[in-house]
C-alpha cells in the first residue's frame, strides 16, 4: 500500500492527513499554534511556530498510521491564503513574523491605491478587489520598514512568500523557492492572464522582482523532503492554497461545478474553466488551479457571517446550548413564521457590498420564539449563499446544477436541505469531509502516477444529497421576502 502525506497549514492550526492509495484518510494529528496580535487588527504568526507545529504533525501523523517513509509516495501542501512571509535565502531566518491574511495594518496602503485610481488596473491583472487582505502590500509594509532590507531584497539574499512557499523551502532543506499559481493568484502581484509576476504592479508597490518565488503548476513535483526529516528523500508534490484545493477535493473539475465551505463564514468558489470572468457582482476572479500548464480559474464569493450567527445564538443570546441544537428547534416549526434575520454584523459582502449594513431580525410577533430565532439564522446562512451563488451564475452565464458542500455546518441537515430548496439544485455532501486536505493529497498523487485524471474522477464520493423539496413559486416568494428584509439592514450605520 502507497499513501500520500496531505499537509494543511490553517490559520490556527497546522495538520497532517495520511491518505492511503484508495484515497481514504488513515491518520491525522493537528497542532495549535500561537495568535499574534501586536495592535488592535494587527495579526501575526512567527514562522517558526508555524513551521514546528507542521512538522510535528507530519511526524506524529506518520507514527500514528505506523507507516514507513519508504510507502509516502509524496507529499501535498495546502495553506491558509495571503499570509506573508519574508526570510534569508541562505539561512532561512525570518526578517518579520508572518503578516496574516486578515491583519488591517496595511489598510492605509490600499486606500491610497484607490485614491489613485488603480483599483480598476488591480482588478484586471489581478482578477482581485484592492485589499489588505492580500499579500502584495503585507510585503511592501515589512520592506518599507527598512532601507537596508530593502537594499537586500534588491541583492537577492532575501525570499519573500506565502506559507506554501515557505513550507516547501523548510521541507526541501532550503533548496526551492517556488509558489504555485493559486497561491501566487492571491498577492494581488500576479497576472492570471499571462500567468507572471505582472511587472505594472510590482512597480506600483515597489517591489524587487529579486525576491520572488518561481511560479510553478499546483500539481508537480517541486523538491524533496530533506532526508533529515523522515529519514528518506519524499517528493514535495502538489501546493495549493486551501480554498483551491477544496474546489479540487471536491472534485469540481468541470466548468460550472461548485462547492460552498461552511465555517464560520462560507467560501464559495465556481470552476470556470479557461475563462477569467469580469465579475460585476463584486466576486473575485481567482486561479482554480495549473496543472501541466494549463490554468483553470474561478469565482469566489464568501459569507462574513455565516456558522457564526450560530455561535451568536449560543453565545450571546443563549437561545441555545450547542449549535446543533438548531436543527430540532428548524424542524419543529412549520415554516419561518415570516421571521428574516440578516446576520450582517460587519456590514454585507457579495453582492450587495455594503458596509454600513447592520445585523437586522424582521417579521416578528408575539407568537415569535426562539425556534423561529434559530431557524432564521439557519435559513440566513442558505440565504446568503445562494445570493453568491446567483451572482455567479449571472456573472458567468453558466447554470449551477449542483452544489458540493463541506464544513462543520453541514453536520446540519435542514440547513442542507432548506439550502436545496432555495438553490433549486441538489447539494451533495461527500464521504471524505476533509475535502482540503483531500485535494491536496489527490493533486499530489497525480503527479507522481499515483492516480490517474480518471481515477481521481472515481475517488470522490457522494455521501448524502440533499434534493429541492419545494415549488420554484414558494422558493422565489421566500427570496423575494428575505430581499426586502435586506432592504432593511441596508445602510443602516450610514
Ligand atoms: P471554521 O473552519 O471556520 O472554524 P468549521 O468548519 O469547524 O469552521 O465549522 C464551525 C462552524 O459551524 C461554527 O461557526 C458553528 O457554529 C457551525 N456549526 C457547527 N455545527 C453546526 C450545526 N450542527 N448546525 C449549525 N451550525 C453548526
Amino acid at each position: 500500500m502507497k499513501y500520500i502525506a496531505a499537509l494543511d497549514q490553517g490559520t490556527t492550526s497546522s495538520r497532517c492527513i495520511i491518505f492511503d492509495q484508495n484515497a481514504n484518510p488513515v491518520a491525522s494529528h493537528a497542532n495549535e499554534f500561537k495568535q499574534i496580535y501586536p495592535q488592535p487588527g494587527w495579526v501575526e504568526h512567527d514562522p517558526e511556530d508555524i513551521w514546528q507545529s507542521q512538522l510535528d504533525a507530519l511526524k506524529s501523523a506518520v507514527a500514528k498510521a505506523g507507516i514507513d517513509a519508504k510507502d509516502i509516495a509524496a507529499v501535498g501542501i495546502t495553506n491558509q491564503r495571503e499570509t506573508t512571509l519574508l526570510w534569508d535565502r541562505i539561512t532561512g531566518e525570518k526578517y518579520h513574523n508572518a503578516i496574516v491574511w486578515q491583519c488591517r495594518r496595511t489598510a492605509p496602503i490600499v486606500e491610497k491605491l484607490k485614491a489613485d485610481g488603480l483599483t480598476e488596473e488591480i482588478k484586471a491583472r489581478t482578477g482581485l478587489i484592492a485589499d489588505a487582505y492580500f499579500s502584495g502590500t503585507k510585503l511592501k509594509w515589512m520592506l518599507d520598514a527598512s532601507p537596508a532590507l530593502r537594499q537586500r531584497a534588491e541583492r537577492g539574499e532575501l525570499c519573500f512568500g506565502t506559507v506554501d512557499s515557505y513550507l516547501a523551502y523548510r521541507l526541501s532543506g532550503g533548496s526551492v523557492h517556488v509558489t504555485d499559481a493559486t497561491n501566487a493568484s492571491r498577492t494581488m502581484l500576479f497576472n492570471i492572464h499571462t500567468q507572471s509576476w505582472d511587472e505594472t504592479l510590482l512597480k506600483m508597490l515597489d517591489i524587487p522582482c529579486e525576491l520572488l518565488p518561481q511560479v510553478v503548476d499546483s500539481s508537480r513535483v517541486v523538491g524533496y523532503l530533506d532526508r533529515s526529516i523522515l529519514g528518506r528523500e519524499i517528493p514535495i508534490a502538489a501546493l495549493a492554497g486551501d480554498q483551491h484545493a477544496a474546489l479540487y477535493g471536491q472534485a469540481c473539475f468541470e466548468k460550472g461545478m461548485a462547492k460552498n465551505t461552511y465555517g464560520t463564514g462560507c467560501f464559495l468558489l465556481m470552476n470556470t474553466g479557461s475563462d477569467i470572468i469580469d465579475s460585476r457582482s463584486g466576486l473575485l476572479s481567482t486561479m482554480a488551479w495549473r496543472i501541466d500548464g494549463k490554468p483553470t480559474y474561478a469565482l469566489e464569493g464568501s459569507v462574513f457571517v455565516a456558522g457564526a450567527a450560530i455561535q451568536w445564538l449560543r453565545d450571546e443570546l443563549k437561545i441555545i446550548e450547542k449549535a446543533s441544537d438548531t436543527q430540532a428547534l428548524a424542524e419543529s416549526l412549520r415554516d419561518n413564521g415570516g421571521v428574516y434575520l440578516v446576520p450582517a454584523f460587519a456590514g454585507l459582502g457579495a453582492p450587495y457590498w455594503d458596509m454600513y449594513a447592520r445585523g437586522t431580525i424582521v417579521g416578528l410577533t408575539r407568537g415569535t420564539g426562539r425556534a423561529h430565532i434559530a431557524r432564521a439564522a439557519l435559513e440566513s446562512i442558505a440565504y446568503q449563499s445562494c445570493d453568491v451563488l446567483e451572482a455567479m451564475q449571472k456573472d458567468s452565464s453558466t447554470d449551477i446544477k449542483l452544489l458540493r458542500a463541506d464544513g462543520g455546518a453541514t453536520a446540519n441537515d435542514f440547513l442542507m436541505q432548506f439550502q436545496a430548496d432555495i438553490l433549486g439544485c441538489s447539494v451533495i455532501k461527500p464521504k471524505v469531509t476533509e475535502t482540503t486536505a483531500m485535494g491536496a493529497a489527490m493533486l499530489a498523487g497525480r503527479a507522481v502516477g499515483l492516480w490517474t485524471d480518471a481515477q481521481l474522477r472515481e475517488i470522490w464520493q457522494s455521501e448524502t444529497e440533499f434534493e429541492p423539496s419545494v415549488t420554484r413559486e414558494e422558493a422565489l416568494k421566500l427570496k423575494t421576502r428575505w430581499r426586502r428584509a435586506v432592504e432593511k439592514a441596508a445602510g443602516w450605520e450610514k
